[in-house]
C-alpha cells in the first residue's frame, strides 16, 4: 500500500483501471482534460455521458473508457472557484470522495486523478492539492496505486511538496 504517486503526463495515456475526468455538470465534454479524454476515448464516451443526464457539483459518475487504455472513466465535477465563500473546499473534497467510492464499487485498484478544478475552474493550486492529498491518504489502504497526474512540472510541485517524506 504505497502512498500516492505524482507524475507529469497526459492522463489519457495511462494504463490504469480508472482515470478521473475533471468534468462539468453537463457531462457533455468541455476543454482541458475533459476535451482530451473525450477525444482519446472516442464518440462512444459522449453517448454514454449523455445517457447519465448530468452530475451535480461535488459528485461523480462512471462510464467505460472505450478506446482509452483505462477500463473506466470517473467523471468528477469539482467546484468553480468563486473566492472561497461558496463551499468550494467541501465540494472539492466531495468530488474526490465520490470518485473513490465509485472506484471501490467497481473493483478499481489503480486510479489516476488530474488536478480537479485547478484549470478553467481556477481553484488555487496549493489549496486544491492539499485537499486532494488528504483524501488520497485516507483512501490509500483500499488501492494498489493512486496517481496524481499533472500536466506540467509546475502543477506537480505542490503535490511533490505535500507528499515528500
Ligand atoms: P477544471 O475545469 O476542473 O478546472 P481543467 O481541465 O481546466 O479542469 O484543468 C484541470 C487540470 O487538468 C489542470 O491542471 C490542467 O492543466 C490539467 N490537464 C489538462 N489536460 C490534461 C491532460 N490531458 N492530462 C492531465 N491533466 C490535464
Amino acid at each position: 500500500m504505497p502512498g500516492p504517486e505524482v507524475i507529469v503526463a497526459d492522463i489519457t495515456t495511462l494504463d490504469v483501471d480508472a482515470i478521473v475526468n475533471a468534468a462539468n455538470t453537463s457531462l457533455l465534454g468541455g476543454g482541458g482534460v475533459d476535451g482530451a479524454i473525450h477525444r482519446a476515448a472516442g464518440p462512444e464516451l459522449l453517448a454514454a455521458c449523455r445517457a447519465l443526464g448530468g452530475c451535480p457539483t461535488g459528485e461523480a459518475r462512471i462510464t467505460p473508457g472505450f478506446q482509452l487504455p483505462a477500463r473506466w472513466v470517473i467523471h468528477a465535477v469539482g467546484p468553480v472557484w468563486q473566492g472561497g465563500g461558496a463551499d468550494e473546499p467541501a465540494l472539492l473534497r466531495a468530488a474526490y470522495r465520490h470518485s473513490f467510492a465509485l472506484a471501490r464499487e467497481h473493483g478499481v485498484v489503480s486510479i489516476a486523478f488530474p488536478a480537479i478544478s485547478t484549470g478553467v475552474y481556477a481553484y488555487p493550486k496549493d489549496a486544491a492539492a492539499a485537499i486532494a492529498v488528504d483524501e488520497m491518504r485516507t483512501q490509500a489502504g483500499a488501492f494498489e496505486r493512486i496517481i496524481v497526474c499533472c500536466f506540467s512540472e509546475s502543477d506537480a510541485e505542490p503535490y511533490r511538496r505535500l507528499l515528500a517524506p
